[in-house]
């Protein structure tokens, strides 16, 4: 029968690889945790006024890219094409804002938009976002910033370009779209159709159109610092300033406006160049508004979103190092129907001690089970057969050395295991070692004291 393909612009991450999503969500996890941040799961879907009213109505994500199901009733739901509006509405919904601020969360989602599927740009991707809520300081920004930063440094990833811009508020924001309408309007013609449609409704929106000949029109556009009020241009100073405190390099960049329209003052994007056109990695600012459009107390808010597939590419193309994912630590090969069932029960002895452990279950021979423990990967190798069952004792065989010992087949065979397992890794992992050492010197320490 023919085989059904997966739709176009998703992904599927295989077993093999899943040991890349491990790492990053890992690092992800830990840098959040240190900060303050605590995960937050909200809904794959929402009704579908939430977007338009959090992202906006004239944004691309809005207007063309969401995925809209109907359902019984005359409510409409969407596939979150992000993560804030949902997690903001979740905070409303279960009183996070009477908690002590400020809030600070974090959240891995997969995200939807109906968009053109090509390398970095996928119609299923997955975002590891941040949002803290409560904090009108610039402090805040900075610190958003700084695990932003932490992370992509964490992962081991280089070349990464911290672009910032500050979009002020809806006031000055009105004297900028106009000066925006007068420089656009003369090359109107020009544009590409979507952005003929941004200059009546969204004129900000045209910095962030994709087409090169558009960009090259931008040029020149007028720049919103420009146009910053008093406070808001002391806010985005004072960002600077904090950024250049924690050590953490940017450039500022005018061109930054995001594509989602409840941004206010701080924008900032995390750039790559080594997985081409797509290598915004991270993106997000702060959106002062958006607590309060969504029947909120008026409260100061910022967030970020980081792409995890863009992430990996990037990973992957700069050759960085992912988590090594655990092989097999010991397994039974066996000849017969009762060695088997003697594998059956010491590898459940082992895995109750949180070992990991394998026997077979394909009836394969004994050359072939030895085969496919050296495909896994086994650390170590028992092989049973008529002569081990009779003895109660068989040979534990270290698959990288050849070296053999004596174990007892029955009780106490996790203690025996341990010890030759633990002597392995010493031998030839180096975080264990460093952990072990740490451990001992703690031992010793306790000892001198008592
Ligand atoms: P872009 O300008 O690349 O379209 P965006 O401004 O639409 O990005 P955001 O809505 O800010 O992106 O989402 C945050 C992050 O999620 C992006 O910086 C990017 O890393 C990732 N991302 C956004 N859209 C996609 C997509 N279609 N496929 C993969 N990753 C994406
Ligand atoms: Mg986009």
């Amino acid at each position: 029968m023919e085989q059904i393909k997966r739709p176009n612009g998703t992904q599927d991450v295989v077993p093999s690889q899943a040991y890349k999503w491990h790492t990053v969500e890992q690092v992800v996890k830990d840098n959040a945790g240190i900060f303050g941040f605590k995960e937050i799961r909200v809904p794959t879907f929402e009704e579908t006024g939430l977007f338009v009213r959090s992202v906006g109505e004239t944004t691309d994500v809005v207007s063309k890219e969401m995925y809209t199901v109907s359902s019984t009733g005359d409510k409409t739901f969407t596939l979150r094409p992000e993560g804030t509006a949902g997690v903001i509405r979740a905070a409303l919904e279960n009183g996070l804002l009477n908690e002590g601020l400020p809030q600070k969360v974090f959240y891995i989602v997969s995200c939807f938009r109906h968009e053109k599927a090509q390398k970095g740009r996928l119609r299923e991707f997955h975002q590891f976002g941040c949002e803290m809520l409560g904090s009108p300081s610039p402090a805040a920004d900075a610190e958003l910033i700084s695990l932003a930063h932490g992370i992509i440094d964490s992962l081991g990833l280089k070349n990464i370009v911290l672009n910032i811009n500050s979009i002020g508020c809806p006031q000055c924001r009105a004297k900028y779209r106009e000066a925006l309408r007068a420089y656009f309007e003369p090359h109107r013609a020009e544009l590409c159709e979507t952005c003929q449609e941004r200059l009546d409704k969204n004129p900000m929106r045209l910095l962030d159109c994709k087409s090169k000949e558009d960009q090259e029109i931008a040029k020149d556009a007028p720049v919103i610092t420009d146009y910053l009020c008093e406070d808001c241009a002391a806010h985005f100073e004072s960002v600077k300033k904090h950024l250049s405190i924690m050590g953490i390099d940017y450039v500022v960049n005018p061109k930054i406006v995001r594509g989602l329209d409840y941004y206010t003052r701080t924008v900032f994007e995390f750039i790559s160049s080594d997985i081409g056109a797509q290598g915004t990695v991270c993106g997000g600012g702060r959106y002062d508004g958006l607590v309060e459009s969504l029947g909120g107390k008026p409260t100061p808010a910022l967030g970020f979103g980081m792409g995890l597939e863009r992430i990996i590419l990037t990973m992957e193309a700069q050759g960085c190092e992912f988590m090594e994912e655990k092989t097999c630590d010991l397994y039974f090969a066996s000849m017969g129907e009762a060695a088997a069932e003697k594998a059956v029960e010491l590898a459940s002895m082992l895995r109750a001690e949180g070992f990991f452990a394998e026997y077979d279950l394909m009836g394969r021979g004994l050359k072939a089970q030895m085969k496919y423990a050296d495909k896994i990967g086994a650390k170590y190798v028992i092989v049973i057969g008529d002569s081990e069952l009779e003895s109660g004792s068989a040979k534990l065989k270290n698959m990288t050395t050849g070296e053999q010992t004596d174990i007892t087949l029955g009780e106490g065979i996790s203690e025996q295991f341990a010890e030759q397992y633990y002597a392995l890794l010493l031998d030839t992992d180096e975080s264990f070692r460093n952990f072990a050492d740490a451990f001992l010197t703690a031992q010793q320490e306790d000892k001198n004291e008592n």
